[in-house]
């Protein structure tokens, strides 16, 4: 989970490319665990608040890791790629086609 505002970092800064077409399930077919998307869902309705509201730690430029095998978090930071091709110093998506399906999205 994470926060993604103007000047820090974005998603593709963490993951530079899309998967390919096809290579992750999507979650029709390998199943969503919902109390799981519940727990997240939960954290990032609050992170959401928090924003609005201008209070508490912001999660922009970190990234929270929930094992819920070992009922564990883990917070890593992720700082902005200036080589990153949507949010670098010279992007070079400017645009949201052709750049990675929205298949693969759950919800
Ligand atoms: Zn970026």
């Amino acid at each position: 989970m994470a926060t993604y505002k103007p000047g820090g970092p974005c998603y593709r800064c963490i993951y530079r490319e899309a998967p390919p077409e096809g290579h992750i399930p999507t979650c029709s077919s390998a199943g969503v665990l919902g109390a799981i998307a519940g727990t997240m869902g939960a954290m990032q309705a609050t992170e959401v608040v928090k924003e609005v509201l201008g209070i508490g730690e912001s999660l922009s430029g970190k990234l929270v890791i929930y094992d819920a095998l070992s009922v564990s978090f883990r917070t890593v930071r992720v700082p902005r790629d200036p080589g990153c091709p949507l949010c670098g110093d010279h992007p070079s998506i400017t645009d949201l086609s052709g750049h990675g399906s929205t298949a693969n999205v759950c919800g």
